[in-house]
Protein backbone atom coordinates (compact mmCIF):
# COMPACT_ATOMS: atom_id res chain seq x y z
CA UNK A 1 0.00 0.00 0.00
CA UNK A 2 1.43 3.64 -1.08
CA UNK A 3 1.46 5.51 2.17
CA UNK A 4 0.46 9.23 2.70
CA UNK A 5 3.30 11.25 3.00
CA UNK A 6 2.52 14.77 5.12
CA UNK A 7 4.52 17.99 4.87
CA UNK A 8 5.59 20.13 7.73
CA UNK A 9 3.04 22.66 6.89
CA UNK A 10 0.64 19.87 6.52
CA UNK A 11 1.77 18.59 10.58
CA UNK A 12 1.91 22.49 12.03
CA UNK A 13 -1.03 23.62 10.40
CA UNK A 14 -3.44 21.11 12.03
CA UNK A 15 -1.90 21.90 15.27
CA UNK A 16 -4.08 23.33 18.14
CA UNK A 17 -3.17 26.03 19.82
CA UNK A 18 0.08 25.85 22.52
CA UNK A 19 0.05 26.02 26.34
CA UNK A 20 1.10 29.22 27.85
CA UNK A 21 4.41 28.41 29.88
CA UNK A 22 7.67 30.19 31.76
CA UNK A 23 11.09 29.98 30.25
CA UNK A 24 12.02 30.13 33.92
CA UNK A 25 10.06 27.15 35.47
CA UNK A 26 10.21 23.58 33.97
CA UNK A 27 6.40 22.61 33.17
CA UNK A 28 6.49 20.13 34.82
CA UNK A 29 8.63 17.85 37.20
CA UNK A 30 8.14 14.35 39.37
CA UNK A 31 10.15 11.72 40.71
CA UNK A 32 9.07 8.10 39.89
CA UNK A 33 10.93 4.97 40.71
CA UNK A 34 12.62 2.89 37.74
CA UNK A 35 14.64 -0.44 37.36
CA UNK A 36 17.98 0.77 37.53
CA UNK A 37 20.62 -0.79 35.10
CA UNK A 38 22.24 -2.15 37.82
CA UNK A 39 18.65 -3.95 39.00
CA UNK A 40 17.86 -2.23 42.04
CA UNK A 41 14.46 -0.03 41.90
CA UNK A 42 15.71 3.64 42.25
CA UNK A 43 14.43 6.85 42.89
CA UNK A 44 14.71 8.85 38.88
CA UNK A 45 13.47 12.86 39.18
CA UNK A 46 12.08 13.82 35.76
CA UNK A 47 12.48 17.69 34.69
CA UNK A 48 10.57 18.53 31.67
CA UNK A 49 12.79 21.77 30.92
CA UNK A 50 10.73 24.48 29.40
CA UNK A 51 13.01 25.86 25.92
CA UNK A 52 12.24 25.98 22.25
CA UNK A 53 10.30 24.09 20.29
CA UNK A 54 12.11 21.42 18.50
CA UNK A 55 12.89 22.13 14.41
CA UNK A 56 11.46 18.69 13.44
CA UNK A 57 8.00 18.05 13.00
CA UNK A 58 7.71 14.24 13.48
CA UNK A 59 3.93 13.73 12.28
CA UNK A 60 3.19 12.04 15.80
CA UNK A 61 4.73 14.53 18.04
CA UNK A 62 3.06 16.66 20.72
CA UNK A 63 5.80 17.59 22.48
CA UNK A 64 6.11 21.34 20.91
CA UNK A 65 2.75 22.33 23.14
CA UNK A 66 5.02 23.04 26.20
CA UNK A 67 7.70 24.93 24.62
CA UNK A 68 8.31 28.50 23.25
CA UNK A 69 8.85 30.04 20.01
CA UNK A 70 12.30 31.19 20.35
CA UNK A 71 15.12 30.37 22.44
CA UNK A 72 15.01 30.66 26.12
CA UNK A 73 17.54 33.16 27.66
CA UNK A 74 20.57 32.13 29.04
CA UNK A 75 20.28 31.05 32.56
CA UNK A 76 16.60 30.33 32.06
CA UNK A 77 17.10 26.17 31.97
CA UNK A 78 19.58 26.42 34.64
CA UNK A 79 17.30 28.30 37.19
CA UNK A 80 14.54 25.60 36.40
CA UNK A 81 16.83 22.76 37.47
CA UNK A 82 17.61 24.79 40.54
CA UNK A 83 13.61 25.48 40.88
CA UNK A 84 12.54 21.70 40.18
CA UNK A 85 14.95 20.30 42.26
CA UNK A 86 14.59 22.43 45.59
CA UNK A 87 11.35 20.83 45.73
CA UNK A 88 11.89 17.28 44.80
CA UNK A 89 12.73 14.47 46.81
CA UNK A 90 15.89 13.32 46.46
CA UNK A 91 16.46 11.05 43.58
CA UNK A 92 19.88 8.98 42.14
CA UNK A 93 19.14 9.95 38.51
CA UNK A 94 17.58 12.78 37.11
CA UNK A 95 16.16 12.91 33.09
CA UNK A 96 16.17 16.37 31.56
CA UNK A 97 13.96 16.13 29.43
CA UNK A 98 13.02 19.45 27.21
CA UNK A 99 10.40 18.49 24.54
CA UNK A 100 12.86 17.97 21.91
CA UNK A 101 16.74 17.53 21.84
CA UNK A 102 19.03 18.52 24.44
CA UNK A 103 21.99 19.50 21.74
CA UNK A 104 19.68 21.55 19.52
CA UNK A 105 21.54 24.77 19.85
CA UNK A 106 18.14 27.20 19.83
CA UNK A 107 16.85 25.16 22.33
CA UNK A 108 18.79 26.89 24.93
CA UNK A 109 21.86 28.70 24.61
CA UNK A 110 24.87 25.88 24.47
CA UNK A 111 26.64 28.49 26.95
CA UNK A 112 24.42 26.91 29.44
CA UNK A 113 25.52 23.45 29.34
CA UNK A 114 28.30 24.02 32.18
CA UNK A 115 26.26 25.18 34.26
CA UNK A 116 23.67 23.05 33.50
CA UNK A 117 25.99 20.17 34.56
CA UNK A 118 27.21 21.96 37.72
CA UNK A 119 23.20 21.36 38.68
CA UNK A 120 23.27 17.59 38.52
CA UNK A 121 26.85 16.57 39.68
CA UNK A 122 25.41 14.34 42.47
CA UNK A 123 23.42 12.06 40.12
CA UNK A 124 24.50 8.58 39.06
CA UNK A 125 23.14 9.45 35.48
CA UNK A 126 21.75 12.15 33.72
CA UNK A 127 19.53 11.17 30.69
CA UNK A 128 18.51 13.71 28.42
CA UNK A 129 17.01 13.33 24.61
CA UNK A 130 18.88 13.81 21.79
CA UNK A 131 17.91 13.14 17.88
CA UNK A 132 20.22 10.82 15.72
CA UNK A 133 21.52 12.94 13.45
CA UNK A 134 22.46 15.20 16.45
CA UNK A 135 25.09 13.25 18.09
CA UNK A 136 28.80 14.48 17.91
CA UNK A 137 31.05 15.79 19.69
CA UNK A 138 29.22 18.12 21.94
CA UNK A 139 27.67 14.65 23.49
CA UNK A 140 31.42 13.73 24.45
CA UNK A 141 31.82 17.19 25.67
CA UNK A 142 28.86 17.18 28.19
CA UNK A 143 29.93 13.47 29.31
CA UNK A 144 33.08 14.92 30.73
CA UNK A 145 31.42 17.79 32.32
CA UNK A 146 29.20 15.33 34.75
CA UNK A 147 30.63 12.95 37.55
CA UNK A 148 27.76 10.54 37.12
CA UNK A 149 27.48 8.71 33.74
CA UNK A 150 25.63 10.27 30.69
CA UNK A 151 22.55 8.69 28.65
CA UNK A 152 21.07 9.40 25.67
CA UNK A 153 17.73 8.80 24.95
CA UNK A 154 16.88 8.57 21.04
CA UNK A 155 13.59 7.78 19.28
CA UNK A 156 13.90 5.56 17.27
CA UNK A 157 10.02 5.51 16.95
CA UNK A 158 10.08 2.15 14.55
CA UNK A 159 12.22 0.23 12.52
CA UNK A 160 9.59 -0.22 9.80
CA UNK A 161 11.56 1.41 7.10
CA UNK A 162 8.41 2.67 5.20
CA UNK A 163 6.65 4.16 8.67
CA UNK A 164 9.83 5.44 9.68
CA UNK A 165 10.12 7.52 6.69
CA UNK A 166 6.14 8.73 6.75
CA UNK A 167 6.49 9.92 10.23
CA UNK A 168 8.88 12.45 9.03
CA UNK A 169 11.73 12.13 11.53
CA UNK A 170 14.36 12.80 9.10
CA UNK A 171 16.31 9.92 9.77
CA UNK A 172 16.85 6.37 8.71
CA UNK A 173 17.52 3.38 10.38
CA UNK A 174 21.11 3.50 9.70
CA UNK A 175 21.28 7.03 10.98
CA UNK A 176 20.15 5.59 14.12
CA UNK A 177 22.49 2.53 13.96
CA UNK A 178 25.11 5.36 13.54
CA UNK A 179 24.22 7.63 16.07
CA UNK A 180 24.09 4.74 18.74
CA UNK A 181 27.32 3.14 18.03
CA UNK A 182 29.36 6.53 18.41
CA UNK A 183 27.72 6.73 21.33
CA UNK A 184 28.60 3.38 22.46
CA UNK A 185 31.86 4.06 21.86
CA UNK A 186 32.27 7.11 23.43
CA UNK A 187 31.27 5.24 26.68
CA UNK A 188 27.84 7.21 27.10
CA UNK A 189 24.40 4.78 27.27
CA UNK A 190 21.57 5.25 25.31
CA UNK A 191 17.84 4.18 25.88
CA UNK A 192 15.83 4.07 22.99
CA UNK A 193 11.77 5.19 22.65
CA UNK A 194 10.04 3.06 20.11
CA UNK A 195 6.16 3.62 19.18
CA UNK A 196 3.30 0.85 19.77
CA UNK A 197 1.17 1.13 16.53
CA UNK A 198 2.31 4.33 14.72
CA UNK A 199 0.29 5.50 12.35
CA UNK A 200 -0.27 3.10 9.01
CA UNK A 201 -0.06 -0.63 10.45
CA UNK A 202 -2.89 -2.39 11.82
CA UNK A 203 -3.08 -4.06 15.24
CA UNK A 204 -0.86 -7.31 14.67
CA UNK A 205 1.46 -5.30 12.16
CA UNK A 206 2.06 -2.86 15.24
CA UNK A 207 2.79 -5.67 17.76
CA UNK A 208 5.22 -7.00 15.29
CA UNK A 209 6.41 -4.18 14.49
CA UNK A 210 7.06 -3.01 18.51
CA UNK A 211 9.11 -6.14 18.94
CA UNK A 212 11.28 -5.63 15.37
CA UNK A 213 12.06 -2.41 16.53
CA UNK A 214 12.90 -3.26 20.36
CA UNK A 215 15.22 -6.09 18.42
CA UNK A 216 16.47 -3.88 16.13
CA UNK A 217 17.27 -1.03 18.71
CA UNK A 218 18.89 -3.83 20.77
CA UNK A 219 21.23 -4.94 17.70
CA UNK A 220 22.21 -1.88 17.22
CA UNK A 221 23.78 -1.56 20.83
CA UNK A 222 20.52 0.41 23.39
CA UNK A 223 20.67 -0.85 26.77
CA UNK A 224 17.23 -0.16 27.04
CA UNK A 225 14.01 0.47 25.00
CA UNK A 226 10.80 2.20 26.41
CA UNK A 227 7.57 1.68 24.59
CA UNK A 228 5.38 4.47 24.04
CA UNK A 229 1.48 3.19 23.24
CA UNK A 230 1.08 5.97 20.22
CA UNK A 231 -1.75 8.41 20.74
CA UNK A 232 -3.47 10.81 19.41
CA UNK A 233 -4.14 14.39 20.17
CA UNK A 234 -1.66 16.51 18.26
CA UNK A 235 -3.69 17.36 15.56
CA UNK A 236 -2.40 15.74 12.43
CA UNK A 237 -3.33 12.79 14.53
CA UNK A 238 -6.70 13.56 14.65
CA UNK A 239 -7.27 13.56 10.79
CA UNK A 240 -5.04 10.36 10.18
CA UNK A 241 -7.62 9.12 12.58
CA UNK A 242 -10.64 10.39 10.69
CA UNK A 243 -8.82 9.29 7.45
CA UNK A 244 -8.19 5.32 9.27
CA UNK A 245 -4.37 5.42 8.49
CA UNK A 246 -4.67 5.67 12.62
CA UNK A 247 -5.82 3.85 15.76
CA UNK A 248 -4.49 3.90 18.97
CA UNK A 249 -3.12 0.47 20.43
CA UNK A 250 -5.04 -1.72 22.17
CA UNK A 251 -4.74 -3.40 25.81
CA UNK A 252 -3.66 -6.95 24.78
CA UNK A 253 -1.38 -5.72 22.48
CA UNK A 254 0.21 -3.08 25.33
CA UNK A 255 0.76 -6.55 27.63
CA UNK A 256 1.64 -8.67 24.90
CA UNK A 257 4.76 -5.98 23.89
CA UNK A 258 6.17 -5.66 27.17
CA UNK A 259 6.02 -9.37 28.04
CA UNK A 260 7.79 -10.35 25.07
CA UNK A 261 10.01 -7.71 25.51
CA UNK A 262 10.62 -9.01 28.47
CA UNK A 263 11.38 -12.33 27.48
CA UNK A 264 13.46 -11.52 24.93
CA UNK A 265 16.27 -10.56 27.69
CA UNK A 266 18.08 -8.15 25.80
CA UNK A 267 18.28 -5.35 28.32
CA UNK A 268 15.32 -3.32 30.12
CA UNK A 269 12.37 -2.77 28.48
CA UNK A 270 9.59 -0.26 29.95
CA UNK A 271 6.42 0.22 28.85
CA UNK A 272 5.55 4.31 29.41
CA UNK A 273 2.76 4.01 31.51
CA UNK A 274 1.83 7.73 31.59
CA UNK A 275 -1.72 8.39 30.99
CA UNK A 276 -2.62 4.81 29.88
CA UNK A 277 -6.04 5.14 31.74
CA UNK A 278 -6.96 6.35 27.86
CA UNK A 279 -6.33 2.92 26.81
CA UNK A 280 -8.39 1.33 29.09
CA UNK A 281 -10.60 -1.53 27.70
CA UNK A 282 -12.95 -2.49 31.21
CA UNK A 283 -12.58 -0.01 34.23
CA UNK A 284 -13.21 -3.37 36.09
CA UNK A 285 -9.54 -4.01 35.50
CA UNK A 286 -8.05 -0.90 34.09
CA UNK A 287 -5.97 -0.12 37.06
CA UNK A 288 -5.15 -3.85 37.50
CA UNK A 289 -3.53 -4.28 34.65
CA UNK A 290 -1.42 -1.21 34.88
CA UNK A 291 -0.25 -2.45 38.06
CA UNK A 292 0.84 -5.38 36.42
CA UNK A 293 2.44 -3.34 33.99
CA UNK A 294 4.02 -1.34 36.16
CA UNK A 295 5.46 -4.27 38.07
CA UNK A 296 6.58 -5.63 35.14
CA UNK A 297 8.49 -2.56 34.59
CA UNK A 298 9.87 -2.71 38.07
CA UNK A 299 11.08 -6.15 38.10
CA UNK A 300 11.81 -7.43 35.12
CA UNK A 301 10.15 -10.54 34.69
CA UNK A 302 6.49 -11.50 33.55
CA UNK A 303 4.31 -11.54 36.36
CA UNK A 304 0.97 -13.64 36.25
CA UNK A 305 -1.77 -12.16 33.83
CA UNK A 306 -4.69 -10.42 35.23
CA UNK A 307 -8.12 -12.88 34.82
CA UNK A 308 -11.69 -10.55 34.39
CA UNK A 309 -14.64 -11.22 32.71
CA UNK A 310 -14.00 -8.39 29.48
CA UNK A 311 -11.22 -11.11 29.04
CA UNK A 312 -13.07 -14.81 28.44
CA UNK A 313 -14.01 -13.28 25.12
S1 LIG B 1 12.50 15.01 17.20
FE1 LIG B 1 11.36 14.47 19.05
S2 LIG B 1 10.65 16.43 19.90
FE2 LIG B 1 11.30 16.80 17.80
S3 LIG B 1 9.43 16.66 16.61
FE3 LIG B 1 10.40 14.63 16.58
S4 LIG B 1 9.48 13.50 18.29
FE4 LIG B 1 9.02 15.69 18.57
ZN1 LIG C 1 -11.89 -6.35 32.61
Amino acid sequence: MELPKYSDEEIVSARPDKAEVDPWKPYAYHVEEERSAAGTVDNVATLFLTNRECPFRCLMCDLWKNTTDETVPEGAVPAQIDYALDRLPDARHVKLYNSGNFFDRKAFPPSDRPAIAERVQSFDTVIVENHPKLCRDVCVEFRDRLDGRLEIALGLETAHPTVLDRLNKRMTRDDFRRAVGFLREHDIDVRTFILLRPPFLSEDEGVEWALRSIEFAFDAGVQCASVVPTRSGNGIMQQLEEDDHFEPPSMPSIETVLEEGLRMNRGRVFMDLWDLERFYECQTCGPERRDRLQRMNLTQTVQPPVRCTCSDR
